[in-house]
């Protein structure tokens, strides 16, 4: 991995966050500026990447997560950071589930802004509960890129959301368990 042979441990290494396709701004800076304080790292704001159009599922109107994984684990510019959490304001689906918030892997991780929002599900919009869903489940995701596995507990942020309702009551803050097999809080 790049920076390793140079000495810079990899929980020393920045977060980067980049755009998949068109994506507010504002929501991105807030994040930056919410997970900044959660992993107390520097948190960068990237260069939008287009979406990969082989990613896109006409049928289905989604994106295939991992192969936008996969994609950006292909570019070459990423190298020199630590994680790279991509945002993307469009359905992500994995082939077994009808759709996911996001997805990891060890190093790039990827969620989606579609269906934390309130006026998906024909319901009136709320700007402070859509903040704190995207940033539980971008620390969900970068948690996972930091070796967490899934917590048993519905008030961790690393418990498996199936619906909004399991985001909404885990929030974004670590149990005492999982803190401690975090290596970067
Ligand atoms: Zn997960
Ligand atoms: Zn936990």
């Amino acid at each position: 991995m790049a920076g390793l042979s140079n000495g810079v441990k990899e929980s020393d290494m920045d977060i980067l966050l980049v755009p998949i396709g068109e994506v507010d701004h504002k929501v991105i800076e807030t994040l930056r500026f919410d997970l900044s304080k959660v992993f107390k790292k520097k948190v960068l704001m990237g260069k939008e990447m287009p979406r990969p159009d082989d990613a896109f599922n006409k049928k289905r109107n989604q994106y295939l997560s991992t192969a936008i994984l996969k994609a950006m684990m292909e570019k070459k510019e990423y190298g020199t950071y630590g994680k790279i959490l991509g945002i993307i304001d469009h359905d992500l689906y994995v082939p077994k589930l009808n759709f996911v918030f996001g997805e990891a892997s060890q190093r790039v991780a990827i969620i989606s802004l579609t269906r934390l929002r309130y006026e998906f599900y024909n319901l009136p919009k709320d700007q402070g509960l859509f903040r704190r869903r995207v940033l539980t489940e971008a620390v969900h995701e970068l948690g996972h890129t930091y070796g967490l596995k899934h917590c048993g507990n519905p008030h961790c942020v690393m418990f498996s959301s199936k619906s909004l309702i399991d985001t909404d009551m885990k929030g974004p803050a670590f149990c005492e368990r999982c803190k401690k097999n975090l290596p970067i809080l």
